[in-house]
């Protein structure tokens, strides 16, 4: 049974349709379980730890869970795919596509490097096409799918043009600073102007990181 803190053990069942197979891990805010349904399917499932956010920040949160659903809708093999959503024990879920072989930061220097760069660029440009930037480009948060093939992940501090969720200040500067310090471009670490955190080249310089980081 969950308890209280709705942190779910193995062989519990979710929403009624999905059973938790193992833990995978957790983030600051999310806890991810391997799930299968009932005619085996394997999936990934992420709650929200509903009871770790303070209370001011709930709603925000929730706005940014419920646009990491609706990015993973977003077709394309080189981002990771929602399949459902929904509240448990008034906890919210996001079924995903399950990778189950680690993500980038994992991978061997003789890894097929130019395949892995090509398809971390479809994956972005698939995010931007739909007015989407990643925001949070690093080796963990690119998943390796059954084949091999590598896919973006960890839509939750995505930047949409059409829906901004970061607040701005009386200066025109967002009061809230989000991704990893290590690959951030300098206007995402110092922004000047509220619209540049949400610009397709704050992507591409942490991509440029990244490939550093992997490659050297
Ligand atoms: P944060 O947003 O703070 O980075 P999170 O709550 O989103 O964290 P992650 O750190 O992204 O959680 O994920 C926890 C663990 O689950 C990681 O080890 C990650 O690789 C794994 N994981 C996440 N999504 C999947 C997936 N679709 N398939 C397989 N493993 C996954």
């Amino acid at each position: 049974m969950a308890n209280r803190y709705c942190n779910f053990a193995t062989g519990d069942t979710i929403a009624n349709k999905y059973r938790i197979v193992r833990c995978l891990g957790e983030g600051s805010f999310g806890k991810v379980y391997q799930v299968s349904d009932n005619i085996g399917n394997k999936y990934a499932l992420k709650i929200l730890k509903m009871w770790e956010i303070p209370q001011n920040l709930q709603d925000k949160i929730l706005t940014r869970f419920d646009m990491e659903y609706e990015t993973g809708r977003i077709e394309c093999p080189y981002l990771v795919h929602s399949y459902d959503h929904g509240i448990t024990n008034g906890t919210p879920y996001i079924l995903m596509e399950y990778c189950p072989n680690g993500d980038l930061s994992h991978m061997p220097p003789s890894a097929d490097w130019n395949r892995i760069a090509h398809e971390v660029l479809y994956g972005l440009g698939a995010l931007h096409r739909n007015g989407k930037v990643h925001r949070d480009l690093k080796p963990e948060n690119v998943l390796l799918k059954e084949d091999g093939t590598a896919a973006l992940t960890d839509f939750g501090i995505c930047g949409d043009r059409n829906h901004r969720v970061t607040i701005i200040g009386n200066d025109g500067k967002p009061m809230q600073k989000f991704g990893t310090y290590a690959f951030m471009p300098p206007e995402q670490l110092n922004p000047d102007k509220g619209e540049a955190t949400v610009l397709p080249t704050t992507d591409i310089f942490s991509f440029g990181v990244m490939l550093f980081l992997l490659l050297t």
